[in-house]
């Protein structure tokens, strides 16, 4: 069976325990060990896919369907490896579990209580991924802050095993703050003490402390919180605030936090950590030769987790372009004709988000005809492809009522339409198409030159779709589906030929995008916003000094 990693967290929330996580499950990898990770989310939502985007950020859809946690998107941009719905659990899963067993008897007639039934099936599905000889090693990041009412269960698990599985086989990290008081000029302790008293408290002790910090950690500081927090001085970790994410894994290398991790696992058959790829890829990112502006055009703007997939995606493009990106979040809202000009001036590229519902569509309708007319690139993806349909068929097949039947159910020209399977679903959880469909793409498009191939699978998460039935028309007016499914004959790729580059997708690319392979279309997207720019910068440097560009 594998060994088991635990990560709490303390002192406050956003600390970044999905990121330390993931770095250390990065470092034992690099050594050579078979890592997975997984998260479980306090609270009572079965999975995160009937949630808000402003709740938790992003939903991450995994290859077999799952709507997961976003950290799951850390966890595979980090690993490079698929993960599943085994990887992510609720309480809300826990307690439908236990319940349905309890509905059919399955207790004979015992009293259901949190210790054990509600702990024993946290336990099992805390061992689920370590149990067939696939991983030596298995990551568990707890949701929430020590302290809360909700995550009780979960630790009251990990003190459970702690005792039921040999000493080095698990062990404990709790990641908490070590705020700096400026007036004071001094970093303080006392918040940790608290949290992991708190901890130790519920009968969890922590073989590691992270302390995120935003000044060094001097030996004297380390020592105290040793002292305090009842762990070996060696064992508290400094994590400086660092400028990318990507630099955590090397921060947490030179902290030594992987191979205190293995000497108490007494792991021994692990090599020095391979990380080249890794170090290329934060040159790329540290150096950049140029710099693109991407206008991102949504509607959860206001809260960057909401887009997360999307922004990391943008970080591998641009690195493998060795090009900075540049995101800037535009409110579709407020997007108008007479405004639109203003708004989006000066952007290398256009990328129209997905997304659910009535709100801020027509801003998106407008940016992507003004994409359009100007030859600027455009990238569509989900509800951003639905748009680029829509101002299609209004613009130039001149179906002035063409919408989506989401937005406005009575129109008289779907041209996005319900898919069929949809349409008897009467519940809203995990009932969208969901997770990796195969495309098949027309040889000769820019999709193809894009991928590189025909035969592609990417990750979906929609209810609605191109309507087939509109389909003559618009290959007529010049429009190219240049991927559809095999199977269904679904449009999943649109495009246009007489733009440089105008490419929507039904499905989510970003989904797919990891550091050591990010996804083709961000890297084709971002080398036609680098082309268009410099279009832009030999226009400026040869125009008359008057004129307007
Ligand atoms: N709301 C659209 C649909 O369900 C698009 C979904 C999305 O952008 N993920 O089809």
């Amino acid at each position: 069976m594998a060994k088991f990693i635990f990560v709490t967290g303390g002192v406050t929330s956003s600390l970044g325990k999905g990121i330390i996580a993931a770095s250390l499950a990065k470092l034992l990898q690099a050594r050579g060990l078979r890592v997975t990770i997984q998260k479980f989310d306090p609270y009572i939502n079965v999975d995160p896919g009937t949630l808000n985007p402003y709740e938790h950020g992003e939903c991450y859809v995994t290859e077999d369907g799952a709507e997961t946690d976003l950290d799951l998107g850390h966890y595979e941009r980090f690993l490079n490896i698929y993960t599943s719905q085994a990887n992510n659990v609720t309480t809300g899963r826990i307690y439908q579990t236990v319940i349905n067993k309890e509905r059919a008897g399955d207790f004979l007639g015992k009293t259901v209580q949190v210790v054990p039934h509600i702990t024993d099936e946290i336990k099992r599905r805390m061992l689920l991924l370590g149990q067939d000889d696939k991983y030596d090693i298995v990551l568990t990041e707890i949701g929430g802050t020590v302290g809360d009412i909700e995550s009780l269960p979960f630790i009251e698990a990990v003190r459970q095993l702690q005792w039921e599985l040999p000493e080095e086989d698990l062990m404990v990290i709790h990641l908490t703050l070590i705020p700096y008081l400026k007036a004071a000029k001094e970093l303080k302790t006392k918040p940790t003490q608290h949290s992991v008293k708190m901890l130790s408290e519920t009968g969890v002790h922590p073989d590691i402390l992270v302390c995120r910090t935003e000044e060094p950690l001097s030996n004297e500081i380390k020592r105290k919180i040793a002292l305090f927090c009842n762990v070996k001085q060696e064992a508290v970790i400094e994590a400086m605030d660092a400028s990318t994410i990507y630099e955590v894994p090397l921060e947490m290398l030179r902290e030594k936090l992987d191979l205190i991790c293995l000497k108490k696992m007494n792991i021994t058959n692990y090599g020095e950590p391979n990380l080249d790829k890794w170090k290329g890829f934060l040159d790329k990112l540290k150096y950049p030769r140029s710099k693109v502006t991407i206008g991102l055009i949504g509607k959860y703007i206001e809260l960057q987790d909401a887009y997360k997939s999307i922004l990391e995606s943008f970080v591998h493009a641009g690195a493998m372009n060795e090009v900075k990106v540049q995101v800037v979040n535009v409110h579709s809202e407020f997007i108008t004709n007479e405004n639109v000009a203003e708004k989006l001036q000066g952007f290398d590229g256009l990328l129209v988000a997905p997304g659910f519902g009535h709100r801020g569509i027509e801003g998106k309708i407008i940016a992507v005809k003004y994409a359009r007319e100007r030859g600027l690139p455009f990238f569509g993806i989900c509800l951003g492809m639905q748009m680029a349909v829509i101002e299609y068929g209004r613009d130039i097949l001149g179906l002035k009522e063409a919408h989506s039947v989401e937005m406005d159910p009575n129109t008289i020209h779907p041209v996005i339409n319900m898919m069929e399977e949809q349409k008897k679903i009467k519940m809203m959880g995990g009932t969208m198409r969901l997770g990796a469909y195969p495309c098949e793409i027309t040889p000769g498009t820019l999709a193809h030159r894009i991928y590189g191939e025909t035969h592609i699978s990417e990750r979906h998460r929609h209810r609605y779709e191109f309507n087939n039935d509109y389909l003559d028309q618009y290959l007529a007016a010049g429009m190219v589906a240049s991927g559809k499914n095999p199977e269904t004959g679904l449009v999943e790729i649109i495009e246009l030929p007489n733009h440089p580059f105008f490419i929507g997708v039904q499905y989510h690319p970003e989904l797919k995008s990891t550091v050591e392979r990010p996804a083709p279309l961000f890297v084709g997207f971002i080398d036609a916003a680098k082309k268009y720019n410099d279009q832009k910068s030999s226009l400026k440097a040869t125009a008359p000094k008057d004129a307007v560009i």
